[in-house]
């Protein structure tokens, strides 16, 4: 292989490593000729096995809100040709999407959540504490507001609700009167100037995690307003699935775990009616199976290749 291309082919790997990989592949079961959606396509690792498994000629529409996902996975799924459409959109404008290309419903949908390896190494979009960057933290340059944007314009009680609720952080009001402070002193522009700060506040260690990674992560969620996204993401694919076909969702932390399961065990709740009444009244059905009675977890083999791993959760559901 010329030097270039193997360059070429390095970085487009090093791009995103899928997690749980066959196990989604497993999971969504993809059928030959199937229609599948990938709503955060990212670098492409999970759309590609699924478009294989549905070969040769199953589609795949992928959706990210990420200019540079989508042209990464551009690149990555180019040998597919027509048979994958890429749009960059939020997954919660997916009626829109679907709608735009005619399509009314499709056999399986999935969500990879979170930010990607590439987004989250690349210092200027100031996911890391340990990378010095501007406090930018938007997945889609189409959002308004930034991380330094909403900790300069929040007041002290809205700031420590986003450090209780999103990072559940104990010390959430602490940190939020320090932020307030120290923005009238000077400007909070930089990823490590936060990070420094957090270590002042709650001291260098702060349990077993670096004392900035909750604050971090609250920030994240709050500027990309990942748990309401989520919530719609979730609504909407589930109105598109045939009967029969299956979501699968990966999450990364408990907050976005829950709202997948909760979602998950309402959408299984059929008719709540007292036995007493002749006929059902509250027009409730059961709409999704449960595939995944437990959330399915990375491997040992996989956690030791791919640290991101280790906190991610797998959790399937069929439509009924
Ligand atoms: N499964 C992918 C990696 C996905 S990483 C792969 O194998 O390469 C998560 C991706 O979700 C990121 O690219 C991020 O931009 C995207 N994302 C997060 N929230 C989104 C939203 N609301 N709409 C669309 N994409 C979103």
């Amino acid at each position: 292989m010329p030097a270039v291309d193997f360059i070429r082919s390095g970085l487009r790997m090093a791009y995103h490593t899928p997690v749980l990989l066959e196990e989604v592949v497993n999971q969504l079961q993809p059928r030959r000729g199937g229609l599948y959606v990938d709503c955060t396509v990212g670098g492409g690792g999970h759309a590609r096995e699924v478009l294989r498994a549905c070969g040769p000629e199953g589609q795949l529409i992928g959706l990210d809100w990420d200019d540079e996902a989508i042209a990464a996975s551009r690149e990555r799924l180019s040998e597919f040709g027509a048979r994958v459409q890429l749009v960059r959109a939020s997954y919660t404008e997916l009626e829109r999407v679907l709608m735009s290309l005619g399509v009314t419903a499709v056999d399986g949908v999935m969500f990879d959540l979170g930010v990607s390896s590439r987004q989250f190494d690349e210092p200027a979009r100031g996911f890391s504490f340990l990378r010095e960057g501007p406090l930018d933290m938007r997945m889609s340059r189409q959002l308004a507001a930034t991380a330094r944007d909403i900790l300069h314009t929040t007041g002290l009680e809205e700031l420590a609700k986003i450090f209780r609720l999103y990072g559940e952080e104990k010390r959430a009001r602490a940190i939020a009167r320090e932020i307030v402070t120290e923005r009238e002193r000077t400007p909070i522009e930089t990823t490590t100037q936060l990070a420094r700060l957090m270590e002042r506040v709650l001291g260098p260690k702060h349990g077993a995690i670096h004392p900035a990674t909750r604050v971090f992560q609250a920030m994240r969620i709050a500027v990309n307003d990942e748990l309401g996204n989520l919530k719609r993401g979730l609504e909407v694919s589930t109105q598109f699935l045939k009967s029969g076909g299956r979501i699968a969702v990966i999450s990364f932390h408990s907050l976005e775990d829950r709202i997948v399961k909760q979602f998950f065990v309402e959408k299984n709740a059929g008719c709540v009616c007292p036995p007493q009444l002749p006929a059902c009244a509250c027009g409730r059905k059961e709409v999704l199976r449960i595939v995944t009675k437990k959330p399915v977890s990375a491997g040992e083999q996989e956690v030791r290749d791919n640290p991101r791993a280790r906190s991610a959760k797998l959790r399937v559901a069929e439509k009924i």
